[in-house]
Formats: structure tokens, sequence, C-alpha cells
């Protein structure tokens, strides 16, 4: 009975790639790929006009026009991430990491090399960070001047509370600082809701252009505290706003590119409504996924009140024969790739559901499973 498809027709993207339902790099549409077939120099006017052009519209993502700037960063989210607590918990500063994945860990690994104070409050993977005791450690400890959180936890795909975070933070008087890598142009997030000093994320996630790039939105009167906090050159912010604000270029060599196929990737964010518009794509693939995925017997780690509509986790199937790299190799060769789980807690597997991808890719994607599933005897989903 599971015989019913014989052959399976492998599909590919308007450049005949495969799709990507990871969490970065993400598939980008045809036309922000062709926006990258020409080379600026890095004094070109119009090259210096788009890139102020994209700053500021990502200013206006968050409601940020008059109290927020953004200032870019060359390199991979990563990289940007660690500019900005190099360059905003000061030498003698003391974090608070707001912990429940990889991501909230790299950020303790990043004080470690900076040699910069810090605590950890731990949740695990299938719980977002609790408020109450979060207002308990800055009630009880004077010396933290920072808080860091992730807005979704890529790890699982777990949505943090980051307004309320946010207010209590406020009301401790202490720095607000968010990884948003993964959220930034799909959920909510406005300046005038959450109080925050800096937040970061990347070219090529739910904004959708192409890969090579971060950048830091911060509050303009936290930005200007930062002066001489940075330990490396060539990640600290304050040092590439303020060459920035002189002359409106990077300091190093730019990825024009890449800021040619953001300007043209943030056209089509706006032409879809901004971040509802693209939130609500996300949110119907998700919706999608985990329904399709459920009929078929796999169980996703997290309830669906505290998924993010990114990526989702689901528990390896039970079944002995099921061997995620055979899964995986099956997928990608129908057009479809996934990605391995990254917890610590079961043994999972993601499927993400940003990126140029729709209804259509998200029904492929089922079929591609089923069909994988067959292919592989797979008879127990149930994980
Ligand atoms: C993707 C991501 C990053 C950055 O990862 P890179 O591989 O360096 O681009 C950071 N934080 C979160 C939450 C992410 O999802």
């Amino acid at each position: 009975m599971n015989n019913r498809h014989h052959s399976f027709e492998a599909v590919a993207s308007a450049t005949g790639d495969p799709f990507l339902l990871t969490p970065g790099p993400l598939t980008t549409s045809e036309t922000v790929k062709q926006a990258m077939l020409h080379d600026y120099g890095s004094r070109d006017n119009y090259f210096i006009d788009l890139n102020e052009g994209v700053l500021n519209r990502l200013v206006k993502i968050v409601d940020g026009q008059s109290t927020h700037v953004a200032v870019p960063l060359q390199g991979s989210g990563t990289f940007v991430v660690e500019a900005m607590i190099g360059c905003f918990v000061p030498r003698d500063g003391k974090l608070l990491i707001c912990v429940n994945g990889a991501y909230g860990h790299r950020i303790a690994k990043m004080c470690e090399y900076y040699d910069r104070s810090y605590v950890i409050q731990e949740s695990n993977e299938e719980t977002p960070v609790d408020i109450q005791e979060l207002d308990r450690i800055l009630s009880e400890d004077d010396s933290i001047t920072h808080v860091a959180t992730v807005y979704c936890e890529t790890t699982s795909g777990i949505l943090n509370p980051l307004k309320a975070i946010s207010e209590i933070v406020k009301r401790h008087h202490r720095g607000f600082l968010i990884d948003a890598m993964s959220a930034f142009g799909a959920l909510p997030l406005s300046s005038k809701d959450v109080y925050f000093d800096a937040v970061v994320a990347s070219s090529n996630k739910c904004l959708e252009g192409a890969p090579g790039m971060g950048f830091c939105i911060a509050r303009e009167a936290a930005l200007e505290n930062t002066e001489g906090n940075s330990m490396s050159l060539s990640l600290d912010l304050y040092d590439q706003w303020v060459a920035m604000k002189k002359n409106r270029q990077w300091r190093f060599t730019p990825p024009t590119h890449v800021l040619l196929a953001f300007d043209q990737a943030l056209n089509e964010f706006d032409d879809e409504g901004g971040v509802p518009g693209r939130g609500g794509r996300y949110q119907r693939n998700c919706d999608l996924l985990v329904k399709g995925m459920r009929e078929m017997g796999f169980r996703t780690l997290l309830s669906d009140e505290l998924q993010a509509p990114i990526i989702i986790t689901f528990h390896m199937p039970k079944d002995e024969r099921f061997e995620f790299s055979s899964f995986y190799d099956q997928l990608r060769e129908l057009g479809y790739v996934i990605y391995p789980g990254k917890l610590t807690i079961a043994d999972s597997f993601r499927i993400g559901c940003i990126g140029r991808l729709g209804t259509e890719q998200m029904n492929g994607a089922l079929s591609a499973v089923r069909f994988s599933l067959d292919q592989l005897g797979i008879k127990e989903r149930i994980s």
C-alpha cells in the first residue's frame, strides 16, 4: 500500500537549484540573484546611495527612524553577534545570557574569547526563557550591566518572549542585546514595543538576500557610549559607524554584490507587505509542514504555542531502518535540502520554512518525505 508512487519527479528552483529548507543559507529569488550581476567600486555614487538606502530601510523595519541607526558588517551572522557583544558590553561590564540553545551558548563562548564576565540563565531547549527567574537574577546581581537574548532560538525553533524580557531588563535599567538573526523581518520587532540597545541580524535569513553581511541596529544613544570597548578592529561597530557617518563608506572592502542583492531583497520584502506579509507566508508554510508531517506520524519537539514559524524540529522516527543521512540524500536528490538536528536533549532533524518558499514547495517537500520513507522502507514513523 505504500508503493503508490513508483517514481517521483525531482524539482528545482528557477535557477535549477534544490530548495533549501534549512536555517541558512536560504533559497533566494531569481531576481535577487540577478541583482548581483554588476561590479561597483566602493566609491561609486550609485553604490554609496544604495548602501545608505539599505541601512535606512533596515532602521525603518524596527520603527527606529530618528532614534536608531544601522551599522553593517561583513561576514556571516556570527560575526555581527560577536561584534555586538564585544562592542556593547564594556570591558568591566557583565553580561547575563538567557540560554536555551546553541546560539545562546555561542554568545557565552564569545565572552570567553573577549574576557568579558558573564552569567548564564539556562532553560532546556524546549522551554522559553523564564521571566520570573530573569527578574530574580537581575534583582540579586547589581553587577550585571547587560542582558543578551536570542529571539527565535534556531537550535529548536523556539520563540522567546522578547517583549516581556525587554520590559524586565528595562525596569532594572540594564542594556538589552538581541540576536534576532532568524526572526528579523518575519516576527514583530518594533523599537516602540521592545526597548533595546542593539539587535543583530543578517542579509540572508528572513530578509531573503544573499549571505555575506550582517547588521546591527542600535539605539544611537547607546552606540555613542561604546567607543573603545571593542577588542577587535574589524568587528568594531562603533568605528564602522563613525567612519560611515563621516564619508558614507565602509571602512574595508564592502560586499558590493551582497548589497545589490540586499536592496532588491528589500524591494521584494516591501512588495510582500513587510513583516506581516513575510511572517504570514512563513506561518502558512509552517502550518502546512507541521500538519503534513504529523499526518505521517512525525512528532514535533515543540507545542504549537512555542513554535516560531522559522524552522521546525522533528523527533527521529523510532524505526531502526531510519537513518538520517540516507533520508537526507534521498530528499536532496528530489530537490529538497533539510537539516540535521542540533539538540542535546533528543535525536532530531529540522525542516525550515523560511526563504523564498511557499505552499508549492511545502506540499512538494511533504510528498518527497512520504516518497523517501517508502523508498527506505520505513513503516513505523511514530517518533
Ligand atoms: C543563523 C543564526 C546565527 C548566525 O549564524 P551564521 O552561521 O554565522 O550566519 C546566529 N544566531 C541565530 C539565532 C541564528 O539563527
